[in-house]
């Protein structure tokens, strides 16, 4: 799928929206959710216009996965989710639910998280 610029998350990135930001560096941007799942509820985004995982893994600069990976395992131990646990979840796509066509990682926490999925196989 091709980028679009005019999607939330790339409106958040520019500063055109507000948004309630926990982290920054040059390679990540993060804010919580608007809409929290979990009492920690954070949304991790590169800093470039990636729609998926796929495209990020494939097409993105080493230096930008890196630290963008690093920004992910950063932000959650900041947000003092190490000892009791926290979840990281990407939707990709239809049947995932991705709403925001721009790639995001959630982090889940604060709570027991239940199981991985809802609904069985
Ligand atoms: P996904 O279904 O993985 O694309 O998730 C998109 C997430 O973005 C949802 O959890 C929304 O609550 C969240 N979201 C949408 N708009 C905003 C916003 N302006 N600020 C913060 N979170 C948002």
């Amino acid at each position: 799928m091709a980028y679009n610029r005019d999607n939330i998350f790339a409106k958040i990135l520019r500063g055109e929206i507000l948004c309630d930001k926990v982290y920054e560096d040059n390679f990540a941007f993060a804010f919580n959710d608007i809409n929290p799942q979990a009492p920690s509820h954070i949304l991790v985004i590169p800093k470039g216009e990636y729609v998926s995982w796929a495209d990020f893994s494939e097409d993105a600069p080493d230096e930008l996965i890196a630290g963008f990976v690093r920004a992910v395992g950063k932000i959650a131990k900041a947000a003092g989710l190490e000892d009791d646990g926290y979840r990281l979840l990407a939707n990709a796509g239809a049947h995932a639910h991705q709403e925001v066509p721009h790639l995001h990682i959630h982090i889940f926490g604060g709570r027991p998280l239940g199981p991985m999925l809802s609904g069985g196989a």
